[in-house]
């Protein structure tokens, strides 16, 4: 059929433009970059020296949805442990590429430790943190040789907490000589965007591929991280890594990371993204990972979990079932997921609703794949089921909740099961 043209302009993420990157383990490769998707990275914030515990949490992270697995190398005991890591993770069939967070003495440590910079697939370098004067580029440039050696690629990790000093103070120098100087704000931005396009042109100086050298230049204010990123991306092409440092706990980090992360990937900016979120006491190192990845869906960019729309309730529903039941379907969705990936090709794409009246219930309903409206304040006791937008079935009494449950897991396996083949 003929579609007419409609003033509406339809939303969609711009394209990016970056080159591409990979990043590397044995059979695994992660691409980053040009048509490569979005990826997801996360830190681990265990001891690097336990072994076990690193590798657990790892494992935790990358069956979570991490694509990449940053951990701190910061002493010799760090750097004897990642091959040990490595390994164990080899073990448990966790291949996903672990990157080394160096700071101050990571030309020594990659010297020093030949197991743990073959074990690494990416080496970040903070070249804030590579030393002053005249031992910067000279410890700059044994990092970049190690990269060579080991054929793995570096990001170049700008962070305004720890900026190149002399740089900056060469910049506000230059700054007090114009006419018209720029605010402090904006020579900060300037110097954080050149430390970081000065080092990865150093990088491809010494050999490097601009295929291997990634960027970033963390801040932690959203204003600020859009600022930079968006002059960042206008000055150069290396695969860029987004995230707003610092970001905080709880409700503000994640609210602060979405903000920023989001306005910079719908600009066509930003090729790997981290939600630097501070854990709240108890809480999982994965809620990172599926905060990035819940970015990345709600854009548009990826799936990669079956999406639940549930209403947010009001006057017409006093009952709480059907906020538990959307939270029991999301959270069984989501548990499911590392073993349904490859069982149900395909499921992420799968839509459900839980809507608590018949105000916006069959609408919702209909729209979703399998979608229930359960009853509100003074509706009759009946839950209508809809699938593939049809009408199917009502629900009554108190199984509601599990035979939905099973009408989900059976519409999964008839739809996204591989189909059984008889000779
Ligand atoms: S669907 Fe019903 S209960 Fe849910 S928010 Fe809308 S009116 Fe309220």
């Amino acid at each position: 059929m003929k579609t007419q043209a409609s003033p509406i302009a339809l939303a969609y993420p711009a394209p990016r433009r970056s080159l591409q990157a990979s990043v590397r383990w044995q059979n695994r490769v992660v691409t980053m970059g040009g048509h490569a998707p979005v990826r997801v990275q996360s830190m681990t914030n265990t001891d690097t020296a336990d072994v076990i515990g690193t590798a657990i949490q790892v494992k935790e992270l990358a069956l979570a949805g991490s694509e990449v697995v940053r951990i701190t190398v910061n002493n010799d005991e760090a750097a004897q442990a990642v091959p040990a890591i490595r390994e164990q993770l080899d073990k448990m069939g966790i291949d996903v590429p672990l990157v080394g967070d160096f700071h101050y003495n990571g030309h020594r440590l990659l010297h020093d430790h030949p197991g743990c910079a073959q074990a690494l697939s990416k080496y970040r370098i903070n070249p804030g943190n590579v030393g002053r004067g005249d031992k910067h580029d000279k410890q700059f440039a044994q990092m970049v040789e190690a990269a060579l050696k080991w054929d793995k690629p570096v990001r170049i990790g700008v962070n305004w907490g720890s900026l190149d000093q002399d740089l900056l103070a060469r910049l506000m120098d230059e700054n007090g000589q114009r006419k018209q100087p720029w605010e402090a704000r904006q020579v900060m931005y300037e110097a954080l965007i050149t430390s970081a396009i000065d080092s990865a042109e150093r990088a491809v100086a010494l050999g490097m591929r601009p295929e291997q050298v990634l960027l970033s230049c963390k801040v932690s204010g959203v204003q600020d991280l859009i600022a930079v990123y968006r002059e960042l991306s206008q000055r150069c092409r290396y695969p860029l890594h987004l995230g707003l440092t610092e970001a905080g706990m709880g409700t503000k980090g994640t609210v602060a990371s979405a903000t920023a992360l989001s306005i910079l990937l719908q600009e066509g900016i930003g090729d790997t993204i981290r939600v630097s979120l501070t854990p709240q006491p108890g809480e999982s190192r994965t809620q990172e990972v599926l905060i990035a990845s819940e970015i990345l869906q709600s854009l548009g960019l990826r799936v990669f979990v079956p999406s639940v729309t549930a209403c947010p309730g009001c006057g017409r529903t006093t009952s709480t079932k059907f906020q538990e039941l959307a939270k029991q379907i999301d959270d069984h969705l989501r548990a499911q997921m590392p073993v349904w990936r490859s069982r149900y090709p395909g499921v992420e794409n799968l839509k459900v609703a839980v809507m608590g009246c018949i105000v916006n219930g069959p609408g919702e309903s209909k729209h979703a794949d399998i979608g229930i409206s359960l009853p509100g304040t003074g509706e009759s006791p009946a839950a209508p089921v809809f699938v593939d937008g049809e009408k199917v079935a009502t629900l009554r009494g108190d199984g509601i909740v599990h035979e939905f449950h099973q009408m989900v897991e059976d519409y999964i396996q008839k739809r996204f099961g591989t189909p059984i083949h008889t000779p």
